[in-house]
């Protein structure tokens, strides 16, 4: 879901596989009915292939890959031959033959264990929309969208699924939102709606059969919930709701150049977490005075090989770039318990608890060193920060250290350049780190706590298991204790210490932080000026008082003390 609310009108979006035409053909017109399904294959290919080679620069990372999968799957035989033989043995018409083999495709995909290749389902599908859109000869991908447009209200699109390529060509629409009756969080109509910030919510299940183009829709990108034709009193309340919701908006942006500054004087650094480079544009429009987190493992999640070292230089190089001077702190590779790479079939029998992160990576030497090459690289455009994930011991540091070192006599060996503006520091994730934090503070230049994890392995809470997540506390007093002991450590040390787990883009818990005494934040980019609204409405000193006090006691902090 993306947040946000959209009232207008509704403009559906034809599924061609929904309204195709079943029937049998005659002997005689076997062989052309196989190649008009040839030919508008090759037509879709084609497309893609276009799309592709003229895909706009601030168009997501993933789509180029995204829409290449695509026309490798209208390439592949097990489409056209299969469904070559339904019209040869069985009579069918190319759009049956078509959507018959495009089933059980998919039936196959949804059957597999691994979690990508049941997604490419959904891949398939798409496809074959492609083409079932290029046998009906229409290109339009809202049908009707002349008769919706006499009104003026802004249009919806609704539609079962938008592939990447669609999500593309909506996108010069100016659509007030998306909804989609298919797809996830992580679906590319969320991905694209977000990079434009335009409202969505996908997985609706069965909208489009349930609304009618020119329908008045209400969506609330942040519940989840879509009105239709919603009674004028609904309609007034939901009005009135975005216009508070805008209002709220704009006197937040207002606050995008103000500094993050508590009452009593202290600066408190903003940064922000992003997952993929072409989301340090998003955090500079927000005001983000740096990158704290760049998950690198976002390069090498969803697809079937390893980034190169070229191509993680030119990932890591695009953000340094973007933020012209501002920190980048990317984080080395964090694969292991939730997140898993394509095609590593290894499951420990606990994985947050086993090969991870570092561990992971120290494990896998090659793999470290092409990333630390690459990130090593990227110093050539600006200052790099290295942040290595989940370290518990100290020889870990040391040997991340020497690989780091290592990466740079390579680089010198092959001639290629990079300089030694970097610093490494490491994430504070696991209890033992913080609890006996002095030697990683002095052999790092800087530390951020990662409170996802480290809630997770001080409680003994598995982050991703729903039936403790009521368990998953981060304001339990040990919790606390060891952010707190953390933040002093740095500060004693003079080394900058930030949080850059999701309690930092929390504006519920800014103050309780600030009382803590941290002075970095890095979060969600979307996050940045409710925290900073916050902040500058705090009184750090007197918050850290009220603080200390509860935890002296180990007692949990009440917020509603420290408004
Ligand atoms: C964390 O653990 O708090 C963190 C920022 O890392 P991730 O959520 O990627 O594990
Ligand atoms: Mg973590």
């Amino acid at each position: 879901m993306v947040k946000g609310y959209a009232i207008g009108r509704a403009a559906i979006m034809g599924a061609a596989a929904l309204e195709v035409n079943h029937y049998r053909i005659q002997d005689d017109d076997v062989e052309a009915e196989c190649q008009r399904l040839q030919r508008a294959i090759e037509v879709a290919a084609q497309e893609l292939q276009t799309l592709i080679d003229t895909l706009p620069a601030d168009a997501p990372l993933e789509m180029g890959p995204l829409l290449e999968v695509h026309r490798l799957l209208l390439e592949d035989p097990m489409l056209s031959q299969q469904a070559g033989e339904f019209i040869r043995e069985r009579h069918y018409n190319a759009e049956w033959a078509l959507t018959t083999q495009g089933q059980i495709l998919a039936e196959q995909f949804l059957a597999m264990e691994d979690d990508y290749l049941r997604e490419r389902g959904a891949d398939i599908r798409q496809v074959i929309e492609r083409v079932l859109r290029v046998l009906s000869g229409s290109t339009s991908l809202l049908t009707n969208l002349e008769s919706v447009n006499d009104s003026n209200d802004p249009l919806i699109v609704v539609a079962r699924d938008i592939s990447p390529g669609d999500m593309l060509r909506l996108r010069e629409g100016r659509f007030a939102a998306f909804l989609t009756d298919l797809g996830g969080p992580t679906s590319h109509t969320a991905i694209v709606a977000r990079s434009m910030n335009v409202p969505a919510v996908v997985a609706l299940g069965h909208l489009r059969s349930l609304v009618r183009d020119g329908d008045m829709l209400v969506a609330d990108g942040s519940s989840g919930v879509v009105l239709v034709n919603p009674s004028p009193k609904v309609l007034a309340e939901y009005r009135e709701r975005q216009a508070d919701y805008l209002r709220e908006r704009k006197e937040l942006e207002s606050l995008r150049d103000a500094p993050a500054v508590t009452l009593d004087g202290f600066n408190i650094k903003l940064e922000a977490n992003i997952e993929l480079p072409e989301e340090a544009q998003m955090a500079l429009d927000a005001g983000a005075e740096g990158i704290g987190l760049f998950r690198s493992e976002f390069l090498f999640m969803g697809r079937p090989d390893l980034p190169t070292e070229e191509e993680q230089y030119l990932a890591y190089a695009a953000v340094v770039k973007t933020m012209a001077g501002k920190p980048v702190t990317i984080r080395t590779l964090d694969i292991g318990s939730d997140k898993t790479l394509d095609g590593d079939a290894t499951v420990a029998t606990n994985p947050a608890l086993g090969l991870r992160a570092i561990r992971y990576c120290l494990a896998k030497p090659e793999l470290f060193a092409t990333q630390l090459r690459a990130l090593l690289r990227a110093t050539v455009h600006g200052h790099v920060r290295i942040l290595i994930p989940m370290i518990s011991h100290m020889h870990e540091v040391r040997a991340a250290l020497q690989a780091i070192e290592a990466a740079g006599r390579e680089l010198n060996a092959r001639g290629v350049p990079y300089t030694r503006n970097y610093s490494v520091g490491a994430m504070v994730e696991i209890p033992a780190m913080a609890i006996a934090i002095e030697p990683f503070v002095e052999a790092l230049d800087f530390l951020s706590i990662g409170t996802n994890d480290l809630i997770q392995y001080t409680l003994a809470i598995d982050r991703g298991d729903a039936d403790v997540s009521s368990l998953y506390d981060p304001m339990h007093p040990a919790v606390l204790r060891l952010i707190a002991h953390t933040i002093n450590a740095g500060e004693r040390a003079g080394k900058p210490v930030a949080v850059c787990g999701e309690m930092a883009g929390d504006a519920r818990v800014t103050r309780m932080l600030l009382g803590l005494g941290l002075k970095e934040f890095s979060m969600h980019p979307q996050q940045l000026l409710d925290v900073k609204k916050e902040i500058r409405q705090a009184h750090s000193n007197a918050l850290r008082v009220k603080v200390a006090a509860a935890l002296n006691r180990a007692q949990r902090i009440d917020l509603s003390d420290l408004s």
